[in-house]
């Protein structure tokens, strides 16, 4: 199927089309191109690109063209990996449909299971949620689905890995078989595409080279270090030598990150953190004062590794080195959004090296070695 190179031409309606606009959405991205046009066929489709490309309108614009506003059932469902993601795409698609009639909802952990109900009850078009507590509404009847047309995985190599699977195949005996089911990631390892011949039927594909999925706008750099106590001078360092806009710090546990928070703030950075032990209400506090401007600097574990999509987050850092290439990719992808520019800082010790050197063959990408002026790295 050819790309279709502007939205008025992809026999959108009005209603979508003036929501795209006013987003200020002019041009379709690469992917827009190809996947909306093959979204719109009905057919089941594996869609893949880079991060910040635009994935979400992508999906968004599909859900929305396909929903019939005479009715009130549920048509779409959209799976998240997370509850700030969920949040984060019901935003877009509300905003997307601002011409039109579309009830939205978010449905996840951490809210109150008896405003879902009462939500749902009356009627909504559009569900965006976690897998846990939409299985949740499934198994119980409060949601039903019998009318869905698309369902939509976005991040969809997270939500086949072994944490969601099984309850993704929980949900998947609500999940009518006439409804289109469409896949979104930047990265789409061999195994997920594997399972996914278990329940799609003659998806379309449109997948990236493994060599063109990091982003020239993005610069990679580590720093070697001998010793893990000396990661938190470096950072100090990093932190005062350049100037940023927003930059978010990641770690591999949520007690290492609690730390690293503490021992900034002992140094009076101003710094916020962010990890699933804290409750609902504090983590959407975190991050809506991350994404207002008010807190630049976010430490967190990689509970904000995907998907989260601040313009302003110009540089990031891997204070833990990732512990899968996946994670590598998505994790710098929090910069260099739509384009923009961004650097990555990794932190690294003896034991990192090979995975640094497997990753830059991997991807045939090149991590530099952190120069001294610090100001040129931009
Ligand atoms: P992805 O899911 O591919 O990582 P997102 O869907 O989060 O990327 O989009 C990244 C950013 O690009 C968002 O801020 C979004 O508003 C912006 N964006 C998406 N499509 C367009 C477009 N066609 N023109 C301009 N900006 C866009
Ligand atoms: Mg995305």
């Amino acid at each position: 199927m050819e790309p279709i190179d502007t939205f008025d031409e992809m026999k959108l309606n009005d209603k979508i089309l003036r929501g795209i606009y006013g987003m200020g959405l002019e041009k379709p991205s690469s992917i827009q191109k190809k996947a909306i046009p093959q979204l719109l066929t009905t057919r089941d489709l594996i869609a893949q690109s880079q991060s910040g490309t635009g994935k979400t309108a992508t999906f968004s614009i599909g859900t929305l063209h396909l929903l019939d506003m005479e009715s009130d059932k549920c048509q779409a469902l959209v799976l998240e990996p997370t509850r700030e993601l969920a949040i984060q795409t019901e935003r877009v698609i509300k905003e997307l449909s601002k011409y039109m009639e579309c009830k939205t909802h978010v449905c996840v952990g951490g809210n109150s299971v008896r405003n879902d109900i009462d939500i749902i009850k009356n009627g909504v078009h559009v569900i965006v949620g976690t897998p846990g507590r939409i299985f949740h509404m499934l198994r119980d009847r409060y949601l039903d689905i019998t009318s869905l047309k698309l369902l939509i995985l976005d991040e969809a190599d997270q939500i086949l890995d072994r944490g969601f699977k099984e309850q993704l195949y929980d949900i998947f005996h609500y999940v009518p078989s006439d409804a289109q089911i469409g896949l979104f990631s930047a990265t789409m390892p061999q195994d997920a595409l594997e399972i996914t011949k278990k329940f799609m039927k003659d998806p379309e594909h449109i997948l990236v080279k493994t060599e063109e999925l990091t982003l020239e706008g993005i610069k990679q750099y580590y720093i070697a270090l001998e010793r893990e106590e000396w990661k938190i001078d470096t950072l100090c360092d990093i932190y005062e030598a350049v100037c940023i806009n927003q930059a978010i710090i990641f770690a591999n546990t949520r007690k290492k990150v609690d730390w690293i928070a503490d021992k900034l703030t002992s140094r009076d950075f101003t710094v916020s953190c962010i990890h699933s032990d804290l409750n609902q209400q504090e983590r959407d506090n975190i991050l809506e004062n991350f994404r207002s401007g008010n807190c630049r600097v976010l430490i967190s574990t990689d509970i904000l590794g995907r998907g989260i999509d601040i313009q302003t987050i110009s540089l990031v850092i891997n204070y833990d080195f990732p512990q899968n290439r996946e994670n590598y990719i998505h994790r710098i992808g929090r910069s260099g959004r739509f384009g923009r520019k961004g650097v990555a800082i990794n932190l690294i010790l003896k034991n990192d090296v090979q995975y640094l050197r497997d990753i830059e063959t991997f991807y045939q990408t090149e991590v530099q070695e952190l120069p001294s002026d610090l100001e040129n790295i931009f």
